[in-house]
């Protein structure tokens, strides 16, 4: 595994709250820290939202594996597999960064990645592509997939 800042892992994200940037670090992931601005949770025991704007760097600035859930509302097939990826997002804490994108109001980040179907959940390291799957899969199936990485 890469490592970086002699040994430690970040996670970047931006606060659900206030829309700040966050530099957590990894090890601390499930002592729910706190926004450095707001002062509130991060949450990170859930998929975090991503959109157009917070996608690219969260992707190229977390030094753990990524897996994003490409999905929609209307989306019966991603609706079954939500549960899925909210238990992945609880038991990878620190390991890894859960996060989903709705591709109808992040159209500019899902048209870039090609998304044919949805869901599609792609697994990103080190700010790359690793790997994909497009179509509902079960948590064992998600679970694999982020082992790519
Ligand atoms: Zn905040």
């Amino acid at each position: 595994m890469e490592t970086t800042e002699a040994g430690t892992r970040h996670l970047t994200l931006r606060c659900q709250f206030c829309q700040t940037w966050n530099r957590v670090d990894a090890e601390r992931a499930a002592d729910r820290p706190k926004c450095g601005k707001c002062g509130k949770p991060m949450l990170l025991d859930r998929p975090i939202k991503l959109d157009d704007e917070s996608f690219a760097r969260t992707i190229a600035e977390t030094d753990v594996p990524v897996l994003v859930d490409f999905y929609a509302d209307w989306c019966g097939p991603c609706k079954m597999m939500a549960p899925f990826v909210d238990e992945l997002a609880r038991e990878t804490q620190g390991r890894a960064l859960v996060a989903k994108l709705d591709t109808d109001r992040a159209q500019r980040t899902a048209g870039g990645f090609n998304i044919r179907g949805i869901p599609t959940t792609i697994v990103f390291k080190g700010g790359k592509e690793v790997a994909r799957q497009t179509g509902a899969i079960p948590k064992a199936a998600l679970v694999q997939l982020l082992g790519k990485a």
